[in-house]
């Protein structure tokens, strides 16, 4: 196992992104266990990639401790290419992880039913809603 969760910028993250980042993490290594397999296994380099570029990408993340779970969230920030992998990895590991990381895969139910924020960015002025 890899001791990812001593580095020290996920110290900055609020619980609630910290949280979140395992969830990928757990998500990422199911699937890159099941298909990149090695002997003895760790996250492959490619795997690991993309769970760096999802590190960065929630620490940049605009709503921070308001940020709805990533299939809830307005804002596509993944790059095409990221986010087809990520979505991949998510359709794989995501029905396993009930079995796998059940605490987990219940705070990301939690974490998935709370209201999505507006979008921290300005809003087009013809647009009806106005909250
Ligand atoms: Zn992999």
């Amino acid at each position: 196992m890899l001791n990812r969760t001593e580095k020290n910028e996920e110290m900055n993250l609020p619980p609630r992104l910290r949280r979140e980042l395992k969830t990928i993490q757990a998500m990422v290594e199911i699937y890159c266990r099941r298909h990149h397999p090695g002997r003895p296994w760790t996250l492959c380099q490619e795997c690991d990639e993309l769970l760096e570029y999802a590190r960065k990408r929630l620490g940049l993340c605009p709503f921070q401790a308001m940020k709805p779970t990533c299939g809830k969230c307005p804002i596509h920030c993944y790059k095409k290419n990221m986010q087809a992998r990520i979505r991949e990895i998510m359709r794989f590991s995501g029905p396993k992880m009930i079995w796998h990381h059940p605490v987990m895969a219940l705070w990301h139910l939690i974490d998935g039913m709370k209201k999505t924020p507006m979008r921290p960015v300005p809003r087009r002025p013809n647009n009806e809603s106005t909250e």
